[in-house]
């Protein structure tokens, strides 16, 4: 058994990195105890909405291949059309480049990396919670668990209210000239997989393309062969197909047990309508850490500091999922209808890539599609 730690964070991605190096910064000791070593590989298609960038607690500098203004929407590879943009709505980086990244600045900041450490089991208790790694046990104050979307924390609260949807993704490398009508550009279908969404993300030299289902049990593997066919992609020099559940927002209101705080997948914060996660995996790490510094500065009666967590998260993340939930049960139960009279209506498809890059909030989306006038004067593409 370890000696008694203040904070122990589980997992080195973007919601630990963030929550340890607000806590560094606010002279914490911390220790991030990580199941895979350097480099590890975290499956993602790496677009981060510009609205990241001020969340993010590294700078990105070097890190972006691609920032794009143009997405290319369709279905089944029908019904496609450009919808270009003034600004970019995502910037693309290798998810691996970015973890190495935050995790240098967490460590440069003075957080204690253990390398190697798979956490099987937390046990919160009265004063200290218990985390037991395949050859420790550790003990600490408060734990924030940021071990993904399999990860102990997750179990520890049962998995409800997040709904594991399967996802796929591939790398595919072409050459300069196969990627040029990628360049600036992203692609994503609405009926290749019912119920799901495709994608293609553009970065230097490769691209990243993959599939989610958030509706019924499919066949990805099929449907992505399928997709990279479509796209005119199944010639070039195809990654194996790898795997990896999102952690999708399923009406969870609670985010901690005991001293245990879990932030990022392992609290199933990924939008339920594009899959997107990194954002509020950050904003959720750094709440963790404001709620844990407060705790432990005012000693262990102070457990409404921990509870305030609970309260942050509702407040500053639930309300916006809850409401790309409504829209994601609406349109991924008639894709085709609501791909024709939704995403193929000029009135209302610039909305996509301003909630994309956070010029409009869910609510202002709602808002315009019940004021109507995007059904009273319908202006054809
Ligand atoms: C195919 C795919 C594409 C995606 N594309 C995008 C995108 O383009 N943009 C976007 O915003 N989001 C995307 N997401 C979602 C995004 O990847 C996640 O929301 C984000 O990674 C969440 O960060 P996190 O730190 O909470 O968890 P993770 O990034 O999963 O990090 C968890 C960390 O914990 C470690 N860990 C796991 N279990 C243990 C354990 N038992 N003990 C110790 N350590 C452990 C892991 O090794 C990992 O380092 C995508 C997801 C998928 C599956």
């Amino acid at each position: 058994m370890s000696g008694m730690h203040d904070v122990i964070v589980i997992g080195a991605g973007p919601a630990g990195c963030s929550a340890a190096i607000c806590l560094c910064l606010r002279g914490r000791a911390v220790t991030i105890l990580e199941k895979n070593r350097q480099p590890w590989k975290k499956l993602c298609a790496g677009g981060l909405p510009p609205k990241v960038v001020g969340v993010l607690p590294a700078n990105l500098e070097g890190l972006v291949e691609q920032s794009v203004c143009k997405i290319r929407f369709g279905y089944e590879g029908r019904r496609s059309f450009e919808l270009a943009f003034k600004r970019p709505v995502v910037h693309l980086v290798q998810r691996h480049l970015l973890d190495q990244r935050l995790v240098q600045q967490a460590v440069g900041l003075g957080a204690r990396l253990v390398e190697g450490a798979a956490v099987v089991e937390l046990q919160p208790e009265a004063q200290r919670v218990l985390v037991k790694t395949t050859k420790h046990t550790y003990q600490a104050r408060v734990v924030i668990a940021a071990d993904g979307a399999l990860g102990a924390g997750a179990r520890l609260l049962g998995h409800q209210g997040i709904r594991l949807c399967p996802a796929v993704q591939v790398d595919v490398k072409l050459s300069r000239r196969k990627m040029k009508p990628y360049r600036n550009m992203l692609a994503c279908d609405f009926g290749v997989l019912p119920g799901g969404i495709g994608w293609v993300f553009p970065k230097r030299d490769r691209l990243s393309v993959g599939l989610c289902s958030f509706g019924a049990r499919a066949n990805l593997k099929a449907a992505l062969e399928k997709y990279l066919r479509i796209e005119g992609l199944d010639s070039g020099r195809i990654s194996p197909i790898e795997s990896h559940p999102l952690s999708t927002w399923d009406g969870r209101r609670v985010f901690s047990k005991g001293s245990v705080l879990m932030v990022g997948d392992a609290a199933g914060l990924v939008n339920p309508l594009t899959g997107a996660g990194i954002r509020r995996a950050c904003i959720s790490g750094q709440l963790a850490a404001e709620a844990a510094h407060a705790y432990l500065a005012g000693g262990a009666v102070c457990q409404k500091d921990l509870a305030s967590y609970d309260r942050r998260v509702n407040a500053d993340l639930v309300d916006e999922l809850a409401r790309a939930r409504l829209l994601a049960r609406l349109f991924y139960r008639a894709p085709g209808l609501f791909y024709r009279i939704g995403v193929m209506n000029a009135r209302i498809n610039p909305w996509v890539g301003e909630l994309l890059s956070g010029q409009k909030s869910y609510l202002e989306v709602f808002r315009e599609l019940l004021s109507g006038g995007w059904i009273s004067r319908p202006r054809p593409l």
